[in-house]
């Protein structure tokens, strides 16, 4: 199985696997060994990853799946690129990055404001280096 990765909030790699975010806890001879990011659960579901492939199959999770929560990190990831690709005002980057998106999903993204403030917050760094 191929592998998808989501950005998390602190810009790390999360690797989504059916309904489940894992993060990267080691690497070694060529293999990363990722943990379902429920571990606060005590959950102990994890990936093994070799040459971009998924080569074991995960422990069952001692939680319900959520892949509501992995599309709602996938919107988010589109709101920050947008951001950074684009010069459109934060208004039309989150409208349009929400377009077609189910209720569902909207309820798990943040608030229309803070959505903003990232947009603002990502390119205040750009204007630094470009106005500099
Ligand atoms: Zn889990």
């Amino acid at each position: 199985m191929s592998c998808e990765y989501v950005l998390s909030q602190k810009g790390h790699n999360l690797l989504s696997f059916q309904g489940c975010l894992f993060s990267k806890t080691s690497e070694k001879n060529g293999r990363s060994y990722w943990l379902c990011t429920m571990k606060k659960n005590r959950c102990r579901s994890s990936l093994v990853v070799e040459e971009g492939q998924i080569v074991s199959t995960p422990k069952e999770h001692n939680h319900p799946l959520s892949p509501s929560l992995v599309k709602a990190r996938k919107v988010q990831n589109k709101v920050k690129e947008a951001a950074r690709l684009t010069r459109d005002p934060p208004s039309t980057v989150i409208s349009e990055s929400i377009t077609g998106v189910e209720e569902v999903i909207l309820a798990k993204i943040p608030h229309q404001e803070n959505l903003k403030q990232t947009i603002r917050r990502i390119r205040g760094c750009k204007f630094i280096i470009i106005y500099s």
